[in-house]
């Protein structure tokens, strides 16, 4: 069992990213409630979940379809899962009713498949388009030449609801050199919700992880992504 020590640094740790969350709002003139922690938990266990819990934590993200469903009825504590991950379509219906929100729709097969699944509860699904905005072959996400399409395309379904825009911008040792890709997440996201488009609100942008979200706030995040910072470093 993970001792009471372990317990109090996680709390350090998770009020230390609150208190730098609140400070980068009061920074740029945004209240410190439009912005939302998720706590990135992939490869770690259900009792470190908990842990987080217990401190109040409500909001964690997994990327893996089977570790989420292994894990999720192992959690004791109310919790609400966001699925961050990349997503293939026959995985789907083992997200249905497990998740909130999903981040990485890239596709309208798989916003398609997502409506399928939703319909069957009567839901509907929030989810964010993810955009690949410097065109990285690594990553995932549609280019944003590329976005109002898949937006109108999403917008036709009834059991899917599109939220806002998620990135994972190219890496850089300098969270500074980071901020135009952000900056431009949410001018983009600025176009979309001008267009009106039935049934999408455009109020999400899920943008910044460990080592930069300071600057995503500034730029205008609502949810920023955070792992490492909470829970250490990821066994690969
Ligand atoms: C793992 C992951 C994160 C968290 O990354 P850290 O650098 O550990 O904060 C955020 N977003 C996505 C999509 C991830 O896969």
């Amino acid at each position: 069992m993970e001792t009471s020590t372990n317990e109090m640094s996680m709390a350090q740790r998770l009020n230390h990213i609150r208190q730098r969350m609140d400070a980068a709002c009061v920074r740029s003139g945004r209240n410190p409630a439009e912005v939302e922690l998720i706590a990135v938990s992939k490869k770690k266990s259900a009792r470190t979940i908990d842990i987080a819990a217990q401190t109040g934590q409500r909001l964690f993200g997994e990327s893996y379809v089977q570790e989420l469903c292994d894990k999720s009825p192992e959690v004791k504590r109310q919790v609400s899962w966001h699925f961050i991950g990349a997503l293939q379509s026959n995985k789907v219906k083992y997200l249905r009713g497990q998740v909130a929100m999903i981040h990485a729709v890239d596709r309208f097969s798989l916003a398609q498949e997502l409506n399928k699944q939703w319909r069957k509860l009567d839901a509907r699904i929030d989810v964010l388009i993810q955009v690949n905005l410097a065109g990285e072959q690594s990553k995932a996400g549609v280019a944003p030449d590329k976005v109002q399409q898949l937006a109108e395309q999403l917008a036709t379904l009834s059991h899917v609801r599109l939220r806002g825009l998620m990135t994972l911008p190219p890496y850089a040792e300098d969270p500074e050199d980071v901020r135009p890709w952000f900056r431009q997440l949410r001018e983009l996201s600025e176009q979309l919700a001008a267009l009106h488009l039935p049934g999408v609100s455009m109020d999400t942008l899920s943008m910044g992880m460990s080592h930069d979200f300071e600057v995503a706030i500034e730029e205008g995040a609502t949810l920023v992504r955070v792992g490492s910072a909470i829970f250490g470093e990821r066994e690969v």
